[in-house]
């Protein structure tokens, strides 16, 4: 029987803190029960609550504005025996700021905090239910099949409308993409943002960090600095500098929802990025001052890890963090009818975390998409086969992962920008298998010789559905500039091997991705790295859809085509293993070819055939039997002539052709 403390006793009558438990290490600190909510209000009292097990003390501080000013209230909280401190205010305390002090730690506006002032540097006391833009009641996800019916379209709000040709008014910010009618400036009829969006066809848009992070100075947003937004402050509150007004708390919630609104009314679902696995730094971090040494990963010298190249990686593994990650998401789900997420460096995260979260995901709706990064920056403080790395996605059934092991046998090794591979007309290192792996979703597939294939040596996916198919995203070189680095070019041929790699990728049996500009040819004048980048190397100059129109068309015409044939996603392993075939050729360098059963999946094209034909020659294919009609050919999808063939085909150099037998 637990002793009976004189103290014990005085709390039980005078009702002060629960006694602080001695705690041999962190593993032993009690998890929170409910919500992580840390302020509730309504007109007649505010709730403010924090987690901090081995707190001694808790203040909680209030403040009339969002920075700077002085203290106008200071209250201690009390404990609770979950290591959840508690304090209720009468009274209507909306329009008040707030932080915590937890010891003699920095002060912080929590972990989860929803509403924060400027830099979100204090919490905000608001109504929550009232920052909601006019219809949101009604918002709704646009209908999706399931993931098989994906096209993602990666974009940064600032490098989508801050070029002076975007005919877009709110440039850099949330409201980017909500404007309708809007024009290339100068060219009347070739649509920008949104409509851009709508037409291109795309079904998902995965926004880059949208959540408060730290590397833009919010007071300071006329300097016109850029930044990427892998440095999180506030994991549930927008980033007050994509909105209008920082200063106001409800602005960035209300402006991010209207975003995510007329996406919605567009037809076009939204994709967060989400950086759960490191924070800017652990001295200033909203983790560090509520709980110490709780949230991350320590080496047993005591020093940090540093899986992310970022100085921390956090700990996904202890009940607290997975607790945090899981809500975190269900919050962006249910509050902001964010419809998926893509975990940064997923890989520093364990698997039972990242089921967990598919597992939420799923009580809302299992149609919405759930990938990452299968890698991470450096080694997790974690046994590699705990992590939710590539290698471990099988064990990740609705999780999927980016497919390395294809864009680099297109375009060449993320190491070396200037090592060119298929794309190039390099046959060696396995380029072409590693493609046709990419191709069938990196499943198990008989024709595929996992020894040839550059990275993996078995297969990673259980379904197609969890390969993430790319040739380029916002990491690392544009394709356009890619191809410039890696190959002696001549004239043409960047726009045809451009349109011949995002050919495999919208053919291919994955989740095929592609990143902003790449549908009218935008570089960024070759930065590899562009996360702090000015806008001169970032931004999407959109007078490029005016001269490129050719290769936006191809881009459209492609997707319009992967859209009507579910020969091309067929969303099912063994269908694919069954009735996607890789044509052997003889003498067939720097050749992709495969066949598709149409008929098998109840496509109206009977029999397709693709071929990716990356040399500087043409080249001739045999074709199955039957009279095949041309979909795509030269450059140019849909192909605007009849012609149809029998027995062989000729491809032309550099280019991609696809066929149909009815
Ligand atoms: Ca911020």
């Amino acid at each position: 029987m637990k002793k009976i403390t004189l103290f014990m006793l005085l709390c039980t009558l005078i009702g002060c803190n629960a006694e602080r438990p001695v705690y041999q290490s962190v593993d032993e600190y009690p998890v929170r029960k409910g919500a992580l909510d840390e302020m509730v209000y309504t007109p007649k009292k505010t709730t403010f609550s924090v987690w901090s097990p081995n707190a001694d003390s808790v203040a909680l501080r209030l403040y009339s504005q969002g920075t700077g000013g002085e203290m106008v209230e200071k209250h201690s909280m009390k404990r609770g025996s979950d290591g959840t401190w508690t304090c209720t205010l009468k009274g209507d305390k909306k329009g008040l700021f707030y932080t915590f002090q937890v010891d003699t730690l920095k002060e912080t506006p929590g972990i989860f905090a929803k509403a924060v002032g400027v830099n979100g540097r204090r919490g905000a006391v608001i109504d929550l239910a009232a920052a909601q833009p006019a219809g949101w009641e009604t918002d709704k996800r646009p209908a999706f099949a399931g993931a098989e019916d994906a096209i993602v379209y990666e974009l940064h709000y600032r490098d989508f409308s801050i070029h002076s040709s975007s005919g877009v008014e709110n440039k850099g910010k949330f409201l980017a993409l909500t404007e309708p009618d809007t024009y290339v400036e100068g060219m009347d009829g070739l649509a920008t943002g949104i409509d851009h969006l709508k037409e291109l066809g795309i079904t998902h848009v995965q926004i880059l960090p949208s959540y408060d992070y730290g590397s833009i100075d919010e007071t300071r947003l006329a300097d016109n600095r850029y930044n990427w937004g892998y440095d999180p402050v506030n994991y549930n509150a927008p980033e007050g500098g994509y909105s209008t007004d920082p200063y106001d708390p409800a602005c960035r919630i209300v402006e991010m929802k209207t975003m995510i609104q007329a996406l919605h009314q567009a037809g076009i679902r939204v994709v967060m990025d989400v950086v759960y696995n490191h924070t800017f730094d652990v001295a200033h971090s909203n983790f560090h001052n509520t709980c110490p040494h709780y949230f991350y990963r320590y080496n047993e010298d005591g020093t940090l890890g540093n899986a992310s190249g970022c100085g921390n990686e956090t700990a996904s593994e202890r009940p607290m963090m997975r607790k945090f990650i899981v809500e975190s998401c269900r919050y962006w789900l249910t509050e902001y009818h964010i419809d998926g997420f893509r975990f940064d460096l997923m890989g520093i995260h364990d698997i039972e975390t990242m089921r967990a979260v598919r597992e939420m995901m799923d009580e809302i709706d299992s149609t919405l998409l759930l990938y990452g990064e299968g890698w991470a920056a450096g080694a997790p403080l974690l046994p590699n086969e705990d992590l939710a790395m590539k290698a471990n996605i099988t064990a990740l059934p609705g999780v999927g992962a980016f497919c390395d092991d294809m864009r680099d046998a297109l375009r060449g090794p993320f190491s070396d920008d200037h090592k060119g591979a298929f794309l190039a007309g390099k046959n060696e290192n396995g380029h072409q298998e590693s493609i046709q792996f990419g191709i069938v979703g990196c499943i198990e597939h008989p024709d595929i010789d996992m020894q040839k294939v550059n990275y993996s040596k078995k297969p990673w996916t259980l379904q197609p559905t969890q390969s993430i198919n790319y040739v380029s995203c916002h990491d690392d070189m544009m394709l356009t500039d890619r191809l410039k680095a890696s190959i002696d070019l001549r004239p043409g041929e960047l726009e045809r091997l451009d349109k011949l790699a995002q050919t495999a990728v919208l053919t291919s049996q994955g989740i095929p991705f592609l990143w902003a500009g790449e549908e009218i040819l935008r570089d960024k004048k070759g930065v590899h790295n562009s996360y702090c980048s000015p806008d001169s190397i970032n931004a999407i100059d959109w007078t490029r859809k005016g001269t490129n129109h050719d290769v936006f068309r191809y881009y459209q015409g492609l997707i319009a085509l992967r859209k009507a044939h579910p020969a091309f996603h067929m969303g099912d392993a063994d269908l694919v293993r069954r009735h996607v075939h890789f044509k052997d050729i003889a003498d067939g360098a720097g050749v992709v070819a495969f066949v598709i059963d149409g008929a098998a999946v109840g496509d109206e094209w009977r029999t397709i055939v693709v071929v990716l034909n990356a040399n500087r020659y043409d080249v001739e294919i045999d074709l199955p039997e039957g009279e095949f009609h041309v979909a795509c050919a030269d450059g140019l999808c849909p192909y605007p002539k009849t012609r149809t063939m029998e027995e062989t085909t000729t491809v032309a150099a550099q280019s991609a052709q696809i066929l149909y037998a009815l």
